[in-house]
């Protein structure tokens, strides 16, 4: 018999219905019904102004203020139409969440009458309270002020509630000094970057007609699905977001039968709800399945310019956990929720392309194609390679650190996986010997002998974190709970750089007379030398990789954020992305400030629940038992029978080990200062990674210790078994 708390909430469980919201419309009525698009302004503005806007869409740059005022006017009428009566400025902190500034249509006039308004200026520009967002020290509280800018790459929206509607505009969020504090800024640099790097190497290889690049982002989201009447017995699902406690299920997920199962009902009745809303908001959610994990699932969109799919990314988590609270859900976007059990990650799946050339990543058919492919392609490896360091820091979150740092996918080492018909390809030109084209033993790249690729590289590599998937890469180590945008301006910036090296190389061979087929197989043999060591088929598991890869490889092991933010700060980091024009010195610096802070805060707050949770909870449900237990086992005695005092001995001793526990854990957490300045940042994460975890580690052992031996009926947590399996 469970306890009375959870009695209650397993019989609220009981009663519940998959619930019912409106009726399904057919796809026409829904599909971006929410969206302000191109379309809705086309009809909307006169075709002058709407030629205006498309060209600053396609080409960038500012929008003329005449121009805002049309749009504004344009935007105002349709959202009032639909019923909203205020309008917000979106923007993305650097916290990974997404933050609104709301303001009203309404505007009192001097003779009392009361109109809406919206102009282009109120469009293009808001001014939310810089500094209650963090910063890492560019901006202080006295002068606070940020400003919102609308992004006009991104459609404006509408957001639903059962009260009414929001037009959402997306912008990004800048200080008054220009610096970026937000993570949109950046991802539209990089995009640049990108885009400038790729023309100038698309017209070295004689393009003439060449239309802007952009990088494309497709978002696998994993998460879980937990009862919501579990959670409020859960103080530490509930602030933490995984659970510190709680002992593996006899029951795991070792049959492997959830993963692509029926989907539960209520679940399915869950999905729909979610992606009618997503459809609405033109975001193209595209598969749903079940994870390997029982109660956890995955959702994943077509692909979008990344800008836009990084906005989509973060509705998809809003409207997720919004949708979940209305089915008696709580949608766990955590990295790891429960131990033991499978973690969530967010494979993001990346490309560049334009509309003249198609997707560069691409190998296609033709031999002409693969000679532009193997470019672009050796541009990541060395990219990759050159900043793996990088890499694993853009996907250091506290969640995070239990997938990548410890015995589960993917691995902390950043290395690449390209199948073995490509990998074979690239060894080839490493050794100078590229077989299928060493026709009449001349070692050029003739464009016309190249092998041919099968567009399905069948076999998959499930363990390593960065994958060539047949015309793009999966970026495999990012966190479920993360924005995806910092994972793009990491693999657009560097990828900018290394085109931006090809195209030195190749110029400067040609410039010398050499032919292009030539220059460029100089160009991608010694990328192949200086770089190969990145590439990586085996099992990203083994140990044996780990030794190799940083014994025989050179690569880096950075197991936990302490280890990776730091790269933030190295020369070569910031050389980087100044070079680049990414991120100045000042803006990475507080990126690296806000990201260990948060990595502070996550364990601390870890730390003092444990500590709660087991000396309030665990420890009187514990007491209580032995209570019991030792009066039983005195009338045992009494009566002459010789009762088994092993489980009052297990007993003793876990409560011993949890009180120890608990004390060594409150001393670690009042341990006094780390210094000043960025040593003081680094010394303040070590402490985290190398005292506190392992505490709440010796913590939690005796108290999923205990579970197994105190009575069902005083235990106050919802067990594992209870988590994972009722629905
Ligand atoms: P899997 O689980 O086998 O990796 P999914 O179908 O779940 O595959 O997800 C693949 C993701 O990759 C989808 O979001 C898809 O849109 C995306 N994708 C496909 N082509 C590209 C591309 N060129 N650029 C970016 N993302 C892409
Ligand atoms: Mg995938």
């Amino acid at each position: 018999m469970p306890s009375p708390q959870r009695f209650a909430a397993l019989q609220q469980i009981q009663r519940r219905r998959p619930a019912a919201t409106a009726p399904a419309a057919p796809f026409g009525e829904l599909w971006a019904s929410d969206v302000f698009t191109l379309e809705t302004m086309k009809e909307a503005l006169p075709g002058r102004i709407f030629k205006s806007i498309q060209r600053t869409i396609r080409e960038g740059g500012k929008l003329d203020l005449s121009l805002a005022n049309a749009v504004a006017d344009a935007m105002k009428t349709w959202a009032t139409g639909r019923g909203a009566l205020y309008y917000a400025h979106v923007f993305y902190p650097l916290t990974n969440s997404t933050a609104e500034k709301h303001d009203g249509f309404i505007s009192p006039k001097s003779d009392g009458r009361v109109i809406t308004e919206f102009t282009g200026k109120l469009l293009v520009q808001g001014e939310p309270d810089g500094s209650s967002f963090p910063n890492g020290g560019i901006r202080s509280t006295f002068e606070a002020r940020g400003y919102t800018a609308w992004d006009i790459t991104s459609p404006a929206y509408l957001m639903q509630t059962p009260n009414g509607v929001t037009l959402c505009i997306p912008t990004v969020f800048v200080s008054w000094t220009g610096e970026a504090l937000d993570k949109k800024t950046p991802l539209l640099r990089s995009n640049a970057a990108m885009n400038r790097q790729a023309q100038r190497l698309l017209r070295l290889l004689g393009e003439t007609d060449v239309a802007p690049v952009n990088s494309s982002c497709g978002a696998e989201q994993e998460y879980f699905l937990v009862d919501s009447a579990f959670i409020s017995l859960r103080p530490d699902l509930l602030l933490a977001g995984r659970t510190l406690f709680g002992a593996p299920p006899a029951k795991g997920q070792q049959f492997d039968d959830h993963y692509f199962g029926a989907i539960p009902e209520r679940v399915q009745v869950f999905m729909q709800d979610v992606e009618r809303q997503l459809y609405r908001l033109g975001v193209p959610a595209k598969t749903r399945h079940n994870e390997v994990a029982p109660g956890q699932f995955e959702i994943a969109p077509f692909h979008e310019a990344a800008n836009v799919a990084t906005d989509h990314q973060q509705l998809t988590m809003t409207v997720l956990k919004a949708t979940a609270k209305k089915h008696g859900f709580a949608c766990l976007l955590h990295e790891k929720p429960f131990a033991g059990i499978n973690g969530s990650g967010k494979h993001v799946n990346w490309s560049i392309g334009n509309a003249t050339q198609g997707n560069l990543l691409d190998p296609g058919q033709t031999p002409h194609d693969n000679l532009q492919f193997l470019l672009f392609c050796a541009a990541v490896i060395r990219g990759v390679h050159s900043y793996g360091p990088l890499l694993r820091a853009v996907i250091a979150t506290a969640g995070n650190d239990h997938r990548l740092g410890a015995n589960e996918a993917p691995p902390a080492i950043i290395s690449m996986y390209l199948g073995s018909q490509l990998e074979d390809v690239f060894n080839q030109i490493r050794e100078g010997n590229l077989q299928s084209s060493a026709k009449g033993g001349v070692m050029t790249l003739g464009v016309d002998t190249l092998p041919e690729f099968t567009k399905d590289p069948g076999d998959r590599n499930r363990t390593s974190p960065f994958a060539f998937t047949g015309n793009r890469f999966e970026f495999r180590a990012v966190g479920s709970n993360q924005s995806v945008a910092g994972p793009l301006v990491a693999m657009n910036t560097v990828l900018a750089d290394s085109i931006g090296w090809m195209a030195d190389q190749l110029e400067s061979q040609l410039n010398a007379g050499m032919a292009l087929s030539e220059a460029a197989f100089h160009v991608l043999q010694q990328v192949m030398r200086e770089h190969g060591a990145v590439v990586f088929g085996g099992d990203g598991y083994s140990s044996e990789w780990h030794r190799l890869a940083v014994e025989e490889r050179g690569l880096e092991n950075l197991r936990t954020c302490a280890d990776a933010l730091p790269v933030l700060q190295r020369q070569e980091v910031r050389e980087l992305f100044e070079r680049q024009g990414v991120l100045s010195p000042v803006e990475l610096e507080s990126r690296f400030e806000v990201y260990s802070e948060q990595y502070v805060l996550a364990i601390e707050v870890e730390a003092k629940l444990a500590l709660q949770i087991a000396r309030t909870q665990i420890y009187p449900a514990a007491v209580r038992y032995l209570g019991e237990l030792g009066q039983a086992l005195q009338e045992q005695q009494a009566m002459g029978l010789h009762p088994n005092l092993k489980l009052r001995n297990q007993l003793g001793e876990l409560l011993e080990q949890l009180n120890n526990g608990c004390d060594a854990l409150e001393e670690a957490l009042s341990g006094g200062s780390h210094g000043e300045g960025a040593d003081h940042t680094e010394a303040h994460m070590r402490h985290c990674a190398d005292t506190l975890m392992p505490l709440i580690g010796v913590l939690r052992s005796a108290v999923d210790g205990l579970e197994g031996l105190v009575d069902d009926d005083l235990w106050p947590l919802p067990s594992y078994r209870e988590m994972l399996f009722v629905r």
